[in-house]
């Protein structure tokens, strides 16, 4: 008899954007003339940077000659991508990473999801509320937790954001082993200082425990005093691994490429307290079970460290943080609390009732959408998160609409 994975049937049912949909979709056929004005998705609008399609283009171009065309290419991804990366994300910043650490991959959501792989099923992991739910779920299906009940999954020790903490939650005050950070924050758009960066290391340090830290939104950080990267912070070499994407840094979500980091000086401890490098382990994994992102992919992602490339992705991020920006001054205005929006495309606002009533609120008033913070985990709760991934001209339309309904 052929038996499935258990753990699998441990897992919440995903309802909140089929749900958001369904409640779109009712608005919609009541008030088929209202433009609804989506800025609930976490994806992009814009258009891949001009370099970017360039190189794309001319790299499809190699392909068809047998002189210039590439087979299967290095698991880890073409040098001329990882010295691009380790040198502009990096070494210019001043974090001592070199080529051969850096994973070249086809999403962080993948990297983040198979990362658990490389460790014992025993171990006790901090995972943030409200959170991506990636981290959570794949956490569940490994068998690392126990059942869900009364909103949270057992065994599992969660880190608050909440106002009270400003969004960024407290050391745990138990032993963990596994701890997973993301900065700047989906979904609460919240930052992180070095100093309070530097606990985390500490902790982990002081602990033989291992930081994941998810930096998707890294190119969203314009305060120069905030670190883009972990590896910013002295000692984290050892204790941390660091993912990132080309996703919302360049407008990748549909072409799909991102990279992860594995400094060689990070370590785990087999069940004897001896080292194990987690660099070798992570090359083994991915080796076995990745074939390598598309040579023309990596051509059009490697264009965005070009001169014209950076540039344009400057544009890109400055155009969506110009809507961050719109979607503060009205919040301001309207008088709502929030965090977010000046380092991140997203803005948490609290909104002094339930989340679906403020998602149904803004629908129905203002026909906005939005998510609900419910969505995220239990802290979501009494939240929405709005996104700044839209047109100038929709999220103006939108917050003039919320003004006029709210205010
Ligand atoms: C969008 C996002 C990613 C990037 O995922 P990709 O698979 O690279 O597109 C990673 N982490 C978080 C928190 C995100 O919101």
């Amino acid at each position: 008899m052929i038996t499935i994975n258990d753990n699998y049937l441990k897992l919440q049912a995903s309802y909140l954007f089929s749900d958001i949909a369904k409640r779109v979709a009712s608005f919609q056929k009541n008030h088929p003339e209202i433009d609804v004005i989506k800025l609930g998705i976490g994806d992009v609008t814009k258009g891949l940077p001009p370099a970017s399609i360039e190189a794309f283009h001319k790299a499809v171009d190699e392909m068809a000659n047998d002189a210039s065309f590439k087979g299967y290419g290095p698991e880890q991804g073409y040098d001329f991508l990882r010295d691009a990366i380790a040198q502009n994300d990096f070494q210019a910043r001043g974090a001592d990473i070199q080529a051969d650490e850096i994973f070249v991959s086809d999403g962080a959501k993948c990297d983040t999801g198979n990362i658990q792989e490389l460790f014992s099923t025993d171990i006790t992991i901090a995972i943030p509320d409200p959170v991506y739910p990636v981290y959570l779920d794949t956490n569940v299906m490994a068998g690392r937790t126990g059942i869900f009940e009364n909103g949270r999954y057992q065994g599992l020790v969660y880190l608050d954001s909440t106002k009270e903490n400003n969004f960024i939650p407290a050391l745990p005050t138990e032993k963990v082993d596994l701890i997973y950070l993301c900065f700047p924050n989906n979904p609460t758009g919240s930052t992180i200082s070095k100093e309070e960066l530097k606990t985390w290391v500490d902790y982990a340090k002081d602990n033989k425990a291992l930081i994941l830290f998810d930096a998707a939104y890294e190119a969203f950080v314009r305060d120069e005093n905030l670190p883009k990267s972990i590896y910013e912070i002295d000692g984290a070499k050892e204790v941390a691994i660091e993912f990132r994407s080309f996703s919302k840094s360049a407008g990748f979500t549909g072409t799909r490429c991102a990279y992860t980091v594995v400094p060689k000086e990070c370590m785990a401890y087999d069940k004897e307290g001896k080292s194990h490098s987690l660099h070798s382990l992570w090359n083994r994994r991915h080796c076995t079970k990745f074939n390598g992102v598309s040579y023309p992919v990596q051509r059009a992602a490697a264009a965005i460290y070009t001169k014209e490339g950076k540039a344009q992705c400057k544009a890109l991020i400055d155009y969506y943080m110009e809507n961050a920006f719109t979607i503060c001054q009205t919040m301001d205005k309207l008088g709502y609390k929030y965090v977010g929006g000046d380092n991140s495309p997203y803005i948490w606002i609290e909104g002094n009732m339930d989340s679906w009533e403020f998602f149904d609120m803004l629908l129905n008033k203002a026909g906005v959408v939005c998510t609900p913070g419910a969505g995220f985990g239990k802290c979501g709760e009494g939240y929405i998160r709005i996104s700044a991934f839209n047109s100038h001209e929709k999220v103006q339309e939108a917050m003039q609409r919320l003004t006029k309904a709210l205010g």
